[in-house]
Protein backbone atom coordinates (compact mmCIF):
# COMPACT_ATOMS: atom_id res chain seq x y z
CA UNK A 1 0.00 0.00 0.00
CA UNK A 2 2.81 1.90 0.48
CA UNK A 3 3.34 2.77 -3.07
CA UNK A 4 -0.54 3.69 -3.43
CA UNK A 5 0.45 7.44 -4.10
CA UNK A 6 3.35 7.28 -6.89
CA UNK A 7 0.76 4.73 -8.70
CA UNK A 8 -1.76 7.45 -8.32
CA UNK A 9 0.99 10.13 -9.66
CA UNK A 10 1.24 8.46 -12.52
CA UNK A 11 -2.23 7.60 -13.64
CA UNK A 12 -2.80 11.15 -13.01
CA UNK A 13 0.02 11.87 -15.30
CA UNK A 14 -1.17 9.97 -18.16
CA UNK A 15 -4.41 11.30 -18.04
CA UNK A 16 -3.49 14.40 -18.53
CA UNK A 17 -1.23 13.55 -21.15
CA UNK A 18 -3.85 11.89 -23.22
CA UNK A 19 -6.29 14.74 -22.76
CA UNK A 20 -3.49 17.20 -24.16
CA UNK A 21 -2.28 15.06 -27.32
CA UNK A 22 -6.09 14.63 -27.96
CA UNK A 23 -5.98 18.16 -28.74
CA UNK A 24 -2.64 18.28 -30.41
CA UNK A 25 -2.37 15.35 -33.03
CA UNK A 26 -4.51 15.85 -35.97
CA UNK A 27 -5.49 12.38 -35.99
CA UNK A 28 -8.52 10.67 -37.26
CA UNK A 29 -11.79 9.78 -35.19
CA UNK A 30 -10.74 6.03 -35.01
CA UNK A 31 -7.14 6.65 -33.78
CA UNK A 32 -7.75 9.15 -30.98
CA UNK A 33 -6.78 7.17 -27.73
CA UNK A 34 -9.78 7.10 -25.39
CA UNK A 35 -9.77 7.26 -21.84
CA UNK A 36 -7.90 4.67 -19.85
CA UNK A 37 -9.99 0.98 -19.08
CA UNK A 38 -12.24 1.62 -21.86
CA UNK A 39 -12.83 -1.17 -24.07
CA UNK A 40 -12.51 1.25 -27.50
CA UNK A 41 -8.31 1.63 -26.64
CA UNK A 42 -6.62 1.87 -29.68
CA UNK A 43 -3.19 2.40 -29.90
CA UNK A 44 -1.37 4.42 -32.52
CA UNK A 45 0.59 2.02 -33.97
CA UNK A 46 -1.75 -1.62 -34.73
CA UNK A 47 -1.24 -4.20 -36.50
CA UNK A 48 -2.79 -7.87 -37.78
CA UNK A 49 -1.84 -10.72 -36.11
CA UNK A 50 -0.04 -11.55 -39.61
CA UNK A 51 1.87 -8.67 -39.39
CA UNK A 52 2.45 -9.21 -35.54
CA UNK A 53 3.89 -12.91 -36.51
CA UNK A 54 6.59 -11.39 -39.33
CA UNK A 55 6.99 -9.04 -37.56
CA UNK A 56 8.28 -10.98 -34.64
CA UNK A 57 10.08 -14.42 -33.43
CA UNK A 58 7.93 -17.05 -31.75
CA UNK A 59 9.07 -16.13 -28.27
CA UNK A 60 9.05 -12.48 -28.97
CA UNK A 61 5.69 -12.95 -29.64
CA UNK A 62 4.78 -15.26 -27.16
CA UNK A 63 5.91 -12.42 -24.37
CA UNK A 64 4.97 -8.83 -26.58
CA UNK A 65 1.83 -10.27 -27.96
CA UNK A 66 0.10 -12.93 -25.17
CA UNK A 67 1.35 -11.33 -22.23
CA UNK A 68 3.96 -14.10 -21.27
CA UNK A 69 7.75 -14.04 -19.64
CA UNK A 70 11.01 -14.72 -20.75
CA UNK A 71 13.44 -17.61 -19.01
CA UNK A 72 15.64 -16.22 -16.06
CA UNK A 73 18.74 -15.09 -17.64
CA UNK A 74 17.42 -15.84 -21.35
CA UNK A 75 18.32 -12.15 -22.72
CA UNK A 76 21.80 -10.68 -23.34
CA UNK A 77 20.33 -7.49 -22.16
CA UNK A 78 20.83 -8.36 -18.33
CA UNK A 79 23.98 -8.25 -19.11
CA UNK A 80 24.17 -4.83 -21.49
CA UNK A 81 25.84 -2.05 -20.07
CA UNK A 82 26.77 0.25 -22.85
CA UNK A 83 25.38 3.68 -22.73
CA UNK A 84 22.44 4.09 -24.95
CA UNK A 85 18.78 3.51 -25.26
CA UNK A 86 16.16 0.85 -25.47
CA UNK A 87 13.36 0.90 -27.73
CA UNK A 88 10.06 -1.31 -27.83
CA UNK A 89 10.64 -3.91 -30.35
CA UNK A 90 6.77 -3.43 -31.50
CA UNK A 91 7.32 -0.41 -33.10
CA UNK A 92 10.87 1.44 -32.17
CA UNK A 93 9.68 4.15 -29.64
CA UNK A 94 12.48 4.94 -27.36
CA UNK A 95 11.25 3.95 -23.78
CA UNK A 96 14.18 3.21 -21.43
CA UNK A 97 17.78 5.46 -21.07
CA UNK A 98 20.89 3.37 -19.92
CA UNK A 99 21.26 5.42 -17.18
CA UNK A 100 18.36 4.21 -16.27
CA UNK A 101 18.79 0.12 -15.73
CA UNK A 102 20.26 -0.96 -12.94
CA UNK A 103 21.85 -4.54 -12.83
CA UNK A 104 20.27 -6.86 -10.60
CA UNK A 105 21.24 -10.75 -10.62
CA UNK A 106 17.50 -12.05 -10.70
CA UNK A 107 17.13 -12.73 -14.68
CA UNK A 108 15.52 -9.75 -16.12
CA UNK A 109 16.28 -6.41 -17.54
CA UNK A 110 15.62 -3.38 -14.65
CA UNK A 111 15.33 0.11 -14.62
CA UNK A 112 14.09 3.18 -12.10
CA UNK A 113 12.31 4.63 -14.74
CA UNK A 114 10.81 4.78 -18.48
CA UNK A 115 10.67 8.00 -20.59
CA UNK A 116 7.90 10.66 -20.03
CA UNK A 117 4.79 8.91 -21.81
CA UNK A 118 6.51 5.78 -23.13
CA UNK A 119 4.86 3.21 -20.65
CA UNK A 120 0.94 2.62 -19.85
CA UNK A 121 -0.23 0.33 -17.16
CA UNK A 122 -2.59 -2.61 -16.42
CA UNK A 123 -2.87 -5.37 -14.24
CA UNK A 124 -1.73 -9.02 -14.52
CA UNK A 125 -1.10 -12.06 -12.05
CA UNK A 126 1.80 -12.66 -10.88
CA UNK A 127 3.51 -14.69 -13.80
CA UNK A 128 4.39 -18.00 -12.57
CA UNK A 129 7.85 -18.31 -13.84
CA UNK A 130 8.75 -15.09 -11.46
CA UNK A 131 7.66 -16.84 -8.60
CA UNK A 132 9.98 -18.21 -5.36
CA UNK A 133 12.36 -15.15 -5.86
CA UNK A 134 12.70 -13.77 -2.18
CA UNK A 135 14.26 -10.43 -3.83
CA UNK A 136 11.17 -9.56 -5.07
CA UNK A 137 8.06 -8.72 -3.36
CA UNK A 138 5.43 -11.36 -4.17
CA UNK A 139 1.73 -10.70 -4.29
CA UNK A 140 -0.88 -11.95 -6.25
CA UNK A 141 -1.03 -9.29 -8.43
CA UNK A 142 1.02 -7.19 -10.07
CA UNK A 143 1.06 -3.98 -12.05
CA UNK A 144 1.86 -4.50 -15.79
CA UNK A 145 3.42 -1.99 -18.24
CA UNK A 146 3.13 -2.12 -22.14
CA UNK A 147 4.36 0.57 -24.84
CA UNK A 148 2.23 3.10 -25.30
CA UNK A 149 2.01 3.23 -28.62
CA UNK A 150 1.57 -0.82 -30.12
CA UNK A 151 0.69 -1.62 -26.68
CA UNK A 152 3.01 -4.25 -26.65
CA UNK A 153 3.55 -6.36 -23.25
CA UNK A 154 7.02 -5.04 -21.80
CA UNK A 155 7.00 -6.56 -18.46
CA UNK A 156 6.06 -5.59 -14.69
CA UNK A 157 6.50 -2.54 -11.89
CA UNK A 158 7.86 -5.15 -9.25
CA UNK A 159 9.38 -4.17 -5.64
CA UNK A 160 13.09 -5.50 -5.71
CA UNK A 161 15.42 -5.57 -3.12
CA UNK A 162 13.51 -2.59 -1.39
CA UNK A 163 12.79 -0.65 -4.81
CA UNK A 164 10.06 -0.25 -7.11
CA UNK A 165 11.79 -0.93 -10.62
CA UNK A 166 10.27 -1.70 -14.39
CA UNK A 167 11.48 -5.30 -14.47
CA UNK A 168 11.53 -6.07 -18.38
CA UNK A 169 11.57 -8.77 -20.86
CA UNK A 170 14.32 -8.29 -22.83
CA UNK A 171 12.68 -9.92 -25.82
CA UNK A 172 10.53 -6.64 -25.75
CA UNK A 173 13.75 -4.44 -26.14
CA UNK A 174 15.87 -3.51 -29.32
CA UNK A 175 19.70 -2.23 -27.58
CA UNK A 176 20.85 1.02 -29.83
CA UNK A 177 24.19 2.35 -28.82
CA UNK A 178 25.56 5.70 -28.69
CA UNK A 179 23.58 9.01 -27.71
CA UNK A 180 20.26 8.97 -26.89
CA UNK A 181 17.61 10.13 -29.31
ZN1 LIG B 1 5.69 -0.33 -28.99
Amino acid sequence: MKHHTSHATSRRAFLGTAAASAIAAPLSASAQTPAPGSEDMTYEVTRTEEEWRALLSDEEYRIMRAQGTEPRFSSRYVDEDSAGHFQCKGCDLTIYDSEWKTPRLIGWVFFYHARRDSVLLDIDEWPAVMAGDEDMAESQFVTEAHCRRCGSHLGHMIQVQGDLLHCINGASLTFVAGDAS
